[in-house]
């Protein structure tokens, strides 16, 4: 089983290039952020907690979105691998995932950084706002949370993951085909 992280700052087409790599390879793509509006939307006790949080720009708690990739994995044990986007977002996160992963025998094979400048991240994310209904999408200052959110809590893992030598960078900027064919050269 092949485990492949996506990382980029809000708005870095992370669940553009997810979407083409799960046609291609057979992975199954696993958003923490598709996750947690699902359960937004199915009005649950974790989406109520979670809408909050997401709507200001913060982050959900560790311990939810690690019970969210556990499961995942247990219900998909058949898939060639799976790409996991918006997660791990936290060091704690990075940790357990790799203790998670020991425990099988299994490891993290590839980091793939999509790399945008933050003046970027707004024009996108403004334009995502115009066609999906985001909330955290439509306010600059919500925006700027999660930018500096990224800066300061997931950045760090570009250290951890560098340090075991699985860190990628690849420029975000250019055609969705252009940037596809740099992932795929990295897989
Ligand atoms: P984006 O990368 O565009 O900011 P996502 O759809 O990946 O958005 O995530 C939306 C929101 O969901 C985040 O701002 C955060 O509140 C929450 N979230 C998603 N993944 C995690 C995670 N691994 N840890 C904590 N919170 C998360």
């Amino acid at each position: 089983m092949k485990y492949y992280l996506l990382f980029g700052p809000p708005g870095a087409g992370k669940g553009t290039q997810a979407k083409l790599m799960v046609e291609k390879y057979n992975f199954h793509h696993v958003s923490t952020g598709d996750l947690l509006r699902k359960e937004i939307a199915a009005e649950t006790e974790l989406g109520k907690i979670a809408k909050q949080l997401i709507d200001n720009g913060n982050f959900v708690d560790d311990s939810i979105v690690v019970q969210m990739i556990k499961n995942e994995i247990a219900d998909n044990p058949d898939v060639a691998g799976f790409i996991f986007d918006g997660f791990p977002r936290t060091l704690p996160q990075a940790e357990i995932l790799d203790k998670m992963l020991a425990e099988k025998n299994q490891e993290v094979n590839k980091v793939l950084s999509i790399v945008i400048p933050d003046e970027m991240v707004f024009e996108r994310i403004l334009h995502r706002a115009s066609i999906e209904n985001r909330k955290d999408d439509t306010d600059r200052s919500i925006i700027q949370t999660r930018i500096d959110l990224y800066h300061n809590k997931t950045m760090p893992l570009i250290e951890y993951y560098s340090a075991q030598g699985k860190y990628q960078e690849i420029c975000g900027i250019g055609t969705v085909e252009e940037i596809f064919q740099k992932i795929s050269e990295n897989l």
